[in-house]
């Protein structure tokens, strides 16, 4: 049995960015935070991700929080005293077609009447921004002020930053379920005990909805697996974070992370469960998905209904690892040599994939639920939570120790599965 502490003031269920930059802020405001974790620190989407850490092509809902977010970004290196690869180099996105050249006109609108200045750019002038490239003939669109950073350096920075402020992190911990009486959380029980405590924040990214499940709460959430590649090192490209039918992004180092929006998606429980509230985002989005008979997805069925199974299913999937699309993944690099003739040499040096937590309206939940009382949920960041990290940390802790946040979450709220609210995404990446 491990050393657990009796009690704490916050139990936070994921050691993802959301949990880690959470535990972060709490910590600095003194309160006595423990954060559990099934397999190890950022191991499943916070480590795999692109790396962009963007405003632009946001629901309009996410703009306020990404404004601020970036703001924290811009300093964040200092803040924890750490190397983030942080690059403000601004992120760009190369329209296909007419229809998406309007489309970000709108946004584009939208996005300055909250004081975010992105600018179209036109064909003759996108070489300014990643020069030597073929990217095509409609022009673009550019947010400056947005970056990128090194998923794999920046949650264990604010662990670190978090621990040196008190918090405790416990790995190959899985949170099996969270207590309750009277109405209100009063503890959990993991796999080494239980913790008393009456407030736990639920950061567990893709299971989530699981744990909810077994509260009696209904979070329609569904997994599809992003596949990534690292090449080997180019000659200096671009420095902004672009998409341009190909993502790519380029460390300092040369490497360059490419990408697809394309997703496979493992069939499982969740799918037919849920599957009538993703129908709108499947038909907007669906010829980027493939759909594949899971192995994972079925063996981890039961997980929802009885809580022994969920309990074999946590500690048997202390980190989920699916397989990357290499087919995908070379079809990507061939169609970077054809935007980027100067990056005809690179080879792919490694893949990965990564699960993504999906909602129906691609929003994530950042909310305090009514019932039980002292229970915050930050999950369902829909593929784009990693620049959201930092503000999703400051917001969850003002939730906890303010009793509210310093920014409107209604367009977050959990209720709005239950209360009839539209469930549409109005991102446009
Ligand atoms: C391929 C890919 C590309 C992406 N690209 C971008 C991008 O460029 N920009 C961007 O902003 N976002 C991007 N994202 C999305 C971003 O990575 C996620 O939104 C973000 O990392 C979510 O963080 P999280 O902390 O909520 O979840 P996670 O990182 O998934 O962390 C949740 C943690 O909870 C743990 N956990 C779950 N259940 C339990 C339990 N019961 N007990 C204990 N621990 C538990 C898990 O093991 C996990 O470590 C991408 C994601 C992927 C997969």
């Amino acid at each position: 049995m491990r050393d657990l502490p009796a009690r704490a003031d916050v139990v936070i269920v994921g050691a993802g960015i959301m949990g880690a930059a959470t535990a972060w802020y709490l910590a600095k405001r003194g309160l006595a935070v423990v954060v559990c974790e099934k397999g190890r620190v950022a191991g499943e989407q916070s480590s795999r991700n692109w790396g962009f850490v963007r405003q632009q092509g946001r629901d309009p809902a996410e703009i306020p929080l990404m404004m601020e977010s970036n703001r924290i970004w811009r300093t964040l290196e200092r803040d924890l005293n750490a190397d983030l690869e942080w690059i403000a180099g601004g992120n760009f996105v190369v329209f296909q077609t007419e229809e998406e050249r309007a489309t970000f006109e709108r946004w584009r609108a939208i996005a300055a009447r909250h004081g975010l200045q992105s600018r179209m750019v036109p064909a003759s002038e996108m070489q300014q921004i990643v020069p030597g490239s073929q990217l095509g003939t409609l022009g673009g669109i550019f947010t400056e002020s947005d970056g990128q950073a090194e998923p794999a350096k920046v949650t264990h920075a604010l662990q670190r930053a978090a621990e040196g402020r008190g918090a405790r992190f416990l790995t190959d911990c899985a949170v099996f379920g969270v207590e309750t009486s009277g109405g209100r959380v009063s503890g959990v029980e993991t796999e080494h005990g239980a913790i008393q405590v009456p407030t736990v924040v639920l950061a567990c990214g893709g299971w989530t909805s699981r744990m909810l499940a077994h509260l009696g709460l209904r979070f329609p959430q569904v997994w599809i697996t992003g596949s990534v590649a690292r090449t080997t090192a180019a000659p200096p490209i671009a420095e902004a974070a672009t998409w341009a039918g190909v993502a790519f992004r380029q460390r300092a180092d040369g490497t360059m992370n490419i990408a697809t929006r394309s997703a496979d998606h493992d069939l499982m429980v969740e799918s037919l469960l849920f599957g009538r509230v993703f129908l709108d985002d499947y038909r907007k989005h669906g010829r980027d998905l493939r759909l594949r008979l899971g192995r994972m997805g079925l063996s981890t069925a039961l997980g929802r209904v009885s809580r022994s199974a969920l309990r074999r299913e946590l500690t048997r999937y202390r980190t989920l690892d699916p397989a990357p699309n290499d087919k995908q993944l070379d079809n990507v690099l061939q169609r970077l040599k054809q935007a980027i003739p100067a990056t005809t040499h690179v080879r792919i040096d490694r893949t990965w994939g990564g699960y993504i937590d999906m909602t129906p309206d691609m929003l994530p939940v950042i909310d305090s639920l009514d019932r039980p009382d002292g229970l915050v949920v930050a999950s369902g960041f829909s593929g784009h939570g990693f620049g959201m990290g930092p503000i999703v940390g400051r917001l969850v802790s003002e939730i906890v120790a303010d009793g509210r946040p310093s920014i409107d979450l209604s367009a977050f709220r959990f209720s709005r599965f239950s209360d009839g609210g539209p469930l549409t995404s109005d991102t446009v990446i």
